[in-house]
């Protein structure tokens, strides 16, 4: 009987979002949110996404048939292209096999699904996450029964990448290991390797046969470049990689709650390349039908609509410069604060880090400080939503972090 059923614990965000809504504190402050914000800290409509539903509405055949068991075709082909470049010899040589997805989310459980059933069966093959990663991580490698572990990543002293770290456990992880990688403005530290760390990377994945899996959630919401954003996952495909790619649309296209993503895997260089990609897409067609059917439309058709229209794709490129170019200003204006007020400490990497997240260093009672005494939520482990600050607040914000550190 269900009576075996122990307690679970609360989601830590879920409970943070909780006492954010309950504080009527007219100051308050919500950087825990791991969603784009405004300069009046309101959710932001993407104006391409505004005209893509006008377009889709406007359609006389528009309906709510099911989608095909692997999604929208213009949308996973489009999808491709995004991330492995338009010109990718990996596409022309038919190595790339595509699904819709339930989001970034939906993408992770596909491919560690698919890697549970068919990667190395019988042998060593534990997937490694950066430590700290996106928590998820471990719950949906774990519900498919892959043992998990961690590489050394963040440091606490320079605030930036343990590269030395890093690398060393790559070395010593046991051989054919899978390797989980953030393509771009990491979460949740906001600290990304540079483009010679990842060619060092990829040469230790490369020695020690691990698999390569990255998880792509930000792509052109770091840095505003579609291309720089998706560099690292160009440089696996070019360096003939066989990998998983997990791609998400909620931060670039803020459809958040429409679900759309693509799930890909790429296999290496072969004349039996096209052959082993049709068994691959085979099965993971049979896994997608048990356990979505297929995926939902609404989402998918907005952005197929705009990646396949150089037009409003010219003008998503536009919306995300403002989200990215939006917070770039927010890091150099909080950065300014904290050094114009002289607040113990460094703050050069709250600029040095990219994306929608900045670890501030701050300690967990200096946390809980800025909770109680100034309104203020973020996580525990110092987190900060960059989205969450504007110029109305930023200065308020920086103020209580000068207070928190100085106590
Ligand atoms: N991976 C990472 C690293 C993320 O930060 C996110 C978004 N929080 C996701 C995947 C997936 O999010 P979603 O399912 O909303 O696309």
């Amino acid at each position: 009987s269900a009576d075996v059923v122990p307690q679970a614990p609360e989601d830590p965000l879920f409970g943070l979002m909780a006492a954010y809504r309950r504080d009527t504190d007219p100051n308050k402050v919500d950087l825990g949110i791991g969603a784009y914000r405004d300069d009046d800290a309101k959710p932001w409509v993407l104006p391409v996404v505004k005209l893509a539903d006008e377009k889709l509405h406007s359609d006389p055949n528009l309906n709510h048939e099911y989608l095909p068991i692997a999604g929208l075709a213009d949308f996973t082909s489009a999808s491709q292209k995004l991330i492995l470049g338009g010109d990718s010899p990996a596409i022309k040589e038919k190595r790339v096999t595509s699904l819709q997805t339930i989001s970034g989310t939906g993408a992770v459980h596909l491919g560690a699904l698919f890697l549970s059933k068919f990667y190395r069966p019988n042998t060593h093959r534990t997937a490694y996450f950066s430590d700290p990663t996106w928590p998820n991580h471990f719950q949906i490698f774990g519900n498919v029964n892959l043992p998990t572990a961690t590489y050394p990543y963040f440091s606490k002293q320079t605030k930036g990448l343990d590269f030395d770290a890093m690398i060393g456990s790559l070395e010593s992880a046991p051989e054919g290991s899978i390797i989980v990688l953030h393509a771009c403005a990491h979460n949740p530290t906001g600290v990304d390797p540079t483009q010679d760390q990842w060619k060092k990377i990829a040469q230790v994945i490369r020695s020690k046969k691990h698999f390569p899996f990255f998880d792509t959630a930000y792509q052109g919401f770091a840095s505003g470049d579609l291309a720089r954003d998706g560099w690292a996952i160009r440089y696996f495909v070019e360096q003939g990689f066989e990998l998983c790619i997990a791609q998400s649309y909620a931060k670039n296209f803020g459809l958040y709650g429409e679900r759309a993503g693509c799930f890909h895997f790429v296999t290496s260089p072969s004349s039996e390349a096209e052959s082993t990609i049709a068994r691959v897409a085979s099965q993971l067609a049979i896994l997608q039908r048990s356990e979505i059917s297929n995926p939902p439309a609404y989402g998918a058709r907005i952005a197929s609509l705009v990646l396949n229209d150089p037009e409003l794709f010219a003008e998503w490129e536009r919306n995300l410069q403002t989200m990215s170019g939006r917070i770039m200003d927010m890091r150099r204006a909080l950065r300014a604060k904290l050094e114009e007020l002289g607040t113990p400490g460094t703050w050069n990497h709250i600029t040095d880090q990219i994306g929608m997240f900045s670890f501030t260093g701050l300690t967990e009672a200096q946390v809980m400080k800025l909770r109680n005494d100034s309104h203020v939520y973020m996580t525990k482990n110092g987190r900060i939503s960059m989205a969450g600050l504007n110029t109305k607040n930023v200065e308020y914000f920086a103020k209580a972090v000068d207070k928190a550190v100085r106590e």
